[in-house]
Order: C-alpha cells, then sequence, then structure tokens
C-alpha cells in the first residue's frame, strides 16, 4: 500500500541527474561542486539566495580541495563532491551551512546531491586501505566500488538502514522522547536492522524494546536517504495489538500515547517522521470533518 508520505524530493531527480562513475577528460567549462568544510556545505550567496558552486578551472584551483568525488552529470553539468582543507579558512564570498539547515534554502535535488556527496566522501576517507590486506584501494570505474589491487576485495559504499515507525490507536499515536532531542520534542519509534532480520522483524523487535508493546498491520510508507552519515530511513506505519508502554530507559527517556489536539513539539518538515506525523494529522483531520458533515 502506498501512502501519502511519497519522497518530495527525489521523484524528479532522474529527470535531470545521471550517476557516473568517473568523470569525462573534458569536464566543460563550469562544474558543479558540493564542498564540505568541517562537515557543512560550501555555498554561495547571491541576492539572498543560495547557490551550490559552479567553478571553473582557475576558481577551482583557488580553493585547496582535498578528497574529490566524481557524481555524476546535472543537467549535463558535471557535478563533484570533494572537501574543504580544514586546515585553512572560508574563501570570501562562500559561507558553510549544515545540511539540515539547508533544506528549503537550495533545490531539493541539490540537498539530495549534497547528502549523497557527503556520504560518498566519508565512505572514500574511511576506505582508503583495504580492510583484509592493508593494502592501499583504488576506485573502480564500472561501478561505485573500490578494489583491492592486491587482494582482489571489493568495497562497496555501505547504507545503514533504519526502520522508523508510525504506531496508530485509534485516534492516537504513540510518540516517544530520546534524552538525544531537543528539549520537549517527541518524535516516531526507530531504530538499526540488525543483520539477518528482515525489515518487518526489525519494526517488531524495535517497537518491544523500546517501548514494550506489540503491534500488526505493518505497512510500508516510504523512504529516505539521511545523510548523518550513512544511514538509509525506511518508514512504516503500523497498528497497536497488545501490551503496556514500558520503556527501556536506555534510548528513551519517555513515551505516550498522543491525539492531534495534543501533540508536543515534533521534528521539523525536513525528515520522514515529520512525513509520517502529518499523514496521520491530515488522516485524522479529514475523519473529523466527516464527522461534522
Ligand atoms: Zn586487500
Amino acid at each position: 500500500m502506498f501512502k501519502s508520505g511519497e519522497p518530495n524530493q527525489e521523484k524528479y531527480l532522474y529527470d535531470h541527474f545521471i550517476p557516473y562513475y568517473s568523470p569525462p577528460q573534458d569536464i566543460g567549462e563550469f562544474s558543479m561542486w558540493f564542498i564540505f568544510y568541517q562537515n557543512e556545505l560550501l555555498i554561495q550567496e547571491k541576492q539572498d539566495s543560495y547557490h551550490i558552486p559552479l567553478l571553473n578551472m582557475v576558481e577551482r584551483e583557488k580553493l585547496p580541495l582535498i578528497n574529490q568525488i566524481y557524481l555524476g552529470q546535472y543537467d549535463s553539468i558535471h557535478c563533484f563532491g570533494a572537501e574543504l582543507n580544514s586546515k585553512t579558512s572560508i574563501p570570501s564570498g562562500y559561507q558553510t551551512l549544515g545540511l539540515r539547515q539547508l533544506f528549503g534554502l537550495i533545490r531539493d535535488n541539490f540537498l539530495v546531491l549534497a547528502g549523497r556527496a557527503n556520504h560518498l566522501l566519508y565512505w572514500d576517507s574511511t576506505t582508503q586501505f583495504c580492510g583484509r590486506c592493508g593494502h592501499t584501494t583504488q576506485l573502480k570505474t564500472d561501478e561505485r566500488a573500490k578494489e583491492c589491487p592486491q587482494c582482489g576485495l571489493i568495497i562497496y559504499p555501505q547504507l545503514a538502514p533504519a526502520v522508523i515507525i508510525l504506531i496508530e490507536k485509534e485516534n492516537e499515536i504513540l510518540l516517544a522522547r530520546s534524552p538525544r532531542f531537543k528539549p520537549g520534542m517527541y518524535s516516531v519509534v526507530a531504530g538499526f536492522v540488525e543483520p539477518g532480520e528482515t525489515l518487518e522483524q526489525a519494526v517488531m523487535r524495535e517497537i518491544h524494546e523500546e517501548v514494550g508493546i506489540k503491534v500488526h498491520h505493518i505497512h510500508y510508507f516510504g523512504s529516505q536517504h539521511w545523510p548523518f552519515p550513512q544511514s538509509l530511513m525506511i518508514a512504516f506505519t503500523a497498528e497497536y495489538l497488545s501490551g503496556q508502554i514500558t520503556i527501556d530507559h536506555r534510548e528513551i527517556e519517555d513515551a505516550n500515547w498522543f491525539t492531534i489536539e495534543n501533540l508536543p513539539p515534533i521534528p521539523s518538515k525536513m525528515s520522514i517522521s515529520r512525513r509520517l506525523i502529518d499523514w496521520f494529522i491530515e488522516k485524522q483531520t479529514n475523519k473529523l470533518k466527516k464527522k461534522e458533515l
């Protein structure tokens, strides 16, 4: 069942973007650069709007870039990810912002590509040497992978899948608070998938571990790349089946049932957890409207 949680940003990405693994000899006059400086994206602000730097050769050479990675082509412009040497200062005309802060300030597709660049740069920096024999690795040109020329090990970018679940009980949802959250904020339950589990098993285990209840009617809702640094969030809805809320006190410090009239502060619009909660709010609002008619 497909609900209203389809990704709002990835839908049109491949109308514009073609991923490639190694750049052509001639990358054209200008190329687009997703450059990270101390984990924030380097952007140009022109007339109150934010731009991903489109650089020519001269401009590129002025920036002390390290760990370049080729991403592919966006509307025929070649795109790269790179890191700016963290010992230098930010060049004039630029500023840096975290990916979360950039939501709504740059085109959604560029935010997706910035997330991809961040993920691949992290992968690149952590796979310089073979984990099996210690030899220096090489980037492959025919797929997104590295290869060890000594022992032949292939190293793909890692993705850590995490499930994120909205639990419904009639007109209420279960929201929980992690000690890591901003004061007062609650969200839906989430956790990483363990090796050997199905997504549905991960959903049931996480819920049971964190809040002590059982659920059924688990349905796929949508997914979101979460580049902090390498997760894929897979969202589900589920219905309450049995049990009392019993929190684990390790990952969760409070959990409760909430109606849409008494919701606590919830995550920002950028996250799929918010899309889940908004979906529930919309569904309940429509139900109330029908009752009034
Ligand atoms: Zn090796």
